[in-house]
């Protein structure tokens, strides 16, 4: 697995510096720097993200109904 990949929702600014729109930070970062959330880096006026394509929840939930066996669990995933 790639460790860094570059992120999507950003734009570089004619210095260099890129601005994240991802989240209401709207992050201004230099080169070699890194946002708010410390997860985005900005390489040379692209930004990179560490955590593309990670699990960042696992939860099994119960799912009930008719045509579903009763109490059987589903894994759900969120990816960061
Ligand atoms: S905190 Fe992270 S995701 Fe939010 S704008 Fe800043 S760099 Fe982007």
């Amino acid at each position: 697995m790639e460790i860094s990949h570059e992120a999507a929702f950003y734009e570089t600014s004619p210095d260099g510096r890129v601005v994240c729109s991802l989240c209401p930070h709207d992050c201004r970062i230099s080169d070699g720097g890194r946002g708010a959330c410390g997860v985005r880096y900005n390489c040379a006026g692209k930004l990179y993200t560490l955590v593309y394509d990670s699990v960042v929840a696992r939860t099994v939930e119960v799912v009930s109904g008719s045509w579903w066996k009763k109490g059987k669990g589903v894994i759900i995933e969120r990816v960061g």
